[in-house]
């Protein structure tokens, strides 16, 4: 069967669903691999590096569409390339949906296969390798980091020069997922003193052991809402909460924020007042500036001066670490496809009884397959 890789035309989106090196291993499992011309460059993957790889390189976007048996994406289609699906064809990449139910309606009508990457059962442990939203928010938590000292006049390590002894910055992470543990391990690595703060309790191990310090509320709730994920939490909880983070406004340097609760707007953290109460020179990096952000000064997909404090709401901070992102995507895009072809003969067979392909499988050949019921097995 023939993969092919468009060029993504989100706006700003300069990730790539496939690299060179994938696209040799893809030709191994016995795919031939089409790219269109152009995909790769905002990741500094050039044509060249494609044909090298054994890939074709198609000048048209209307053609890779219609000549490929699967299609392998970053962002969700648009309506325009949807129009462009051929019938029965399989898709792979971010769908989203719980988000999108009108794409999912032009999908059927294609009787496409839709396998979203995004409805992994991620706590399945044979499905990590497939993670593309652990990865990707990996990538995002490093990055986070570096728009932060960035941004920031001093060095995160403390240092004894000759010109005099500088201590080190003091960064305070806020929500420490997969993307808050990436920018706890990231400052750390940078010499900076690393707080953190979760509603679920059960990750202040993995904080320390990144080399952060876990500063607990003081109030007593469970704030694990199932599945990894968190809730919204008491009015009791977040007054207890507030207190915390307005101490440590004035005492640190760098906020960085990631917490976020599925399906509502990202929790108000970082009010108006703690960042007033900020040292001049301080940054935030508001990590969910996209779903209205953690901070009540934050814009979303800028980064502001307010206060003397510089407040960095980029939406975009994988495509800012574009080949990386890639890279790491691509990988997890492999591993699903070699689960997908298991007899290695450049052909797939989704296997609805594998609970990991079968969570994925949003739409079969034209009939709507999501929600999946949930795993049976962890
Ligand atoms: P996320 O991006 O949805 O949320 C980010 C973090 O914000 C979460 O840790 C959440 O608890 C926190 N948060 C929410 N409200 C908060 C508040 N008011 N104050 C402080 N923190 C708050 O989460 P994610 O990074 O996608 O990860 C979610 C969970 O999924 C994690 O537990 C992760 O370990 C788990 N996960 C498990 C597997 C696996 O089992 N193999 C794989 C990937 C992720």
């Amino acid at each position: 069967q023939r993969i092919g890789v468009p060029r993504e035309i989100f706006p700003g989106e300069k990730r790539v669903a496939t690299v060179p090196d994938v696209v040799e291993k893809l030709i191994k499992l016995g795919f031939s691999v089409a790219v269109e011309t152009g995909a790769g460059d905002a990741a500094d993957l050039s044509d060249d590096a494609y044909r090298a790889a054994g890939a074709s390189v198609v000048a048209d976007a209307a053609q890779l569409w219609a000549t490929s048996d699967i299609v392998f994406k970053v962002r969700p289609p648009t309506p325009a390339e949807v129009a462009a699906m051929p019938e029965g064809q399989t898709l792979v990449g971010f769908v989203w949906p719980a988000q999108n139910p009108d794409l999912m309606q032009q999908l059927t009508a294609k009787k496409a296969t839709v396998l979203a990457i995004d409805a992994l059962p991620r706590t399945l442990s044979r499905a990590q390798k497939m993670d593309a939203l652990t990865s990707q928010a990996g990538v995002a938590g490093y990055r986070a980091v570096i728009e932060a000292a960035n941004a920031f006049g001093r060095f995160f390590n403390g240092q004894i020069t000759a010109a005099g002894k500088v201590a080190p910055a003091k960064v305070f992470i806020a929500g420490a997922g997969v993307a808050g543990l990436a920018a706890i391990g990231t400052a750390a690595s940078l010499g900076a003193i690393v707080r953190a703060n979760d509603t679920r309790a059960e990750v202040a191990d993995q904080v320390v052991s990144l080399g952060g310090e876990f500063v607990k509320v003081d109030f007593e709730e469970e704030g694990s809402g199932g599945g990894g994920y968190a809730k919204v939490m008491s009015e009791g909880f977040q007054q207890a909460q507030r207190a915390m983070y307005a101490k440590q406004a004035k005492e640190v340097d760098i906020i960085i924020t990631t917490a976020l609760i599925p399906g509502k707007p990202a929790p108000k953290l970082i009010t108006a007042d703690m960042v007033r109460s900020m040292k001049p020179g301080s940054v935030i990096v508001d990590m969910a500036a996209e779903q209205g952000g953690n901070c009540e000064l934050t814009v979303p997909g800028q980064a502001v001066v307010t206060h003397g404090v510089t407040i960095v709401g980029y939406t975009d901070l994988v495509s800012r670490l574009s080949r990386q992102s890639s890279t790491l995507y691509s990988t997890n895009l492999f591993r699903l496809t070699e689960e997908l072809c298991k007899t290695k003969d450049g052909v797939i067979n989704v296997n609805m009884e594998d609970d990991a392909i079968r969570g994925l499988t949003v739409t079969k050949d034209g009939t709507i397959t999501w929600p999946a019921p949930a795993p049976k097995v962890a």
